[in-house]
């Protein structure tokens, strides 16, 4: 039996200005209050963390950011640090999501690079991992998925690798509509947990939360959820209505 509290996480994405954000919050916090077989956590644009901590302070919803820079602070015009997200309420950040990597040129190397400085300061990283629809097809997913995944965690140690949360996202299921099938997410969440295994160990691969991402909806949530090696989802479009994201949080009911 697995020790493992799912976690549902939605990525705002670029939407959401304050009034909507604060509209959305208020919606899902009284499912988020009585849900208590899943974490919930809400990724706003930087924009908008300050109005929903507000409204999320010492509830069970959780604050997360969508990106950082690896440095505390310094001459990086339009970033956003770790301790900067720190000192406003986050809990988790995103990094690694194939968005960065594919429009902004994001590199494993940098995404490591993050992945530390969001440690140094106890912010826990939700990284994304996820091969193209081409390299599934050339039958390369999971050495993609290999060099991702130990690349991002580069001098990561155990007790850390305990706080990180990874999202597999296959690229080819974010933002089309067309998820992987449920057995194909649990075969590459059973890849990455035996991959974690051999880098650190069978006890903390058994606890690391590997998340599903890529068009998970009310329709699919479920039979997702039902893998046992499936942690959660990381959510895009369903997550910024509250019809669509209450039904994700209450998977169970
Ligand atoms: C995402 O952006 O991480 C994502 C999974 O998007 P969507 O749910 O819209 O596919």
């Amino acid at each position: 039996m697995t020790s493992r509290i799912p976690l549902i996480a939605g990525n705002w994405k670029m939407f959401k200005v304050r009034s909507e954000a604060a509209d959305l919050v208020n919606a899902i916090l009284p499912v988020v209050s009585r849900t208590d077989y899943c974490e919930v956590a809400v990724c706003p644009p930087f924009t908008a963390l300050q109005t929903v901590y507000n409204l999320v302070k010492g509830t069970k919803l959780a604050l997360g950011a969508q990106n950082c820079h690896f440095e505390d602070s310094g001459a990086f015009t339009g970033e956003v640090s770790p301790l900067m997200l720190k000192d406003l309420g986050c809990q988790y950040v995103i990094i690694g999501h194939s968005e960065r990597r594919q429009k902004f040129g994001e590199m494993d190397e940098l995404i490591n690079k993050k992945l530390k400085a969001l440690n140094k300061h106890q912010l826990k990283p939700i990284l994304c991992v996820g091969e193209t629809l081409e390299e599934r097809e050339a039958r390369r997913l999971n050495e993609v998925v290999e060099r991702q995944v130990r690349g991002c965690l580069v001098d990561v140690p155990q007790e850390k690798m305990l706080t990180t949360v990874i999202a597999y996202e296959p690229v080819w299921a974010i933002g089309t509509g067309r998820n992987a099938t449920p057995a194909q997410a649990e075969e590459m969440h059973i890849f990455i947990r035996d991959l974690l295994g051999k880098m650190y160990s069978k006890d903390v691969a058994e606890k690391v939360r590997i998340q599903y991402g890529g068009s998970v909806k009310p329709e699919n949530i479920k039979e997702l959820m039902a893998q046992p090696d499936i942690d959660g989802a990381l959510v895009g479009g369903a997550s910024l209505k509250p019809d669509q994201f209450i039904p994700l949080i209450q998977f169970k009911d």
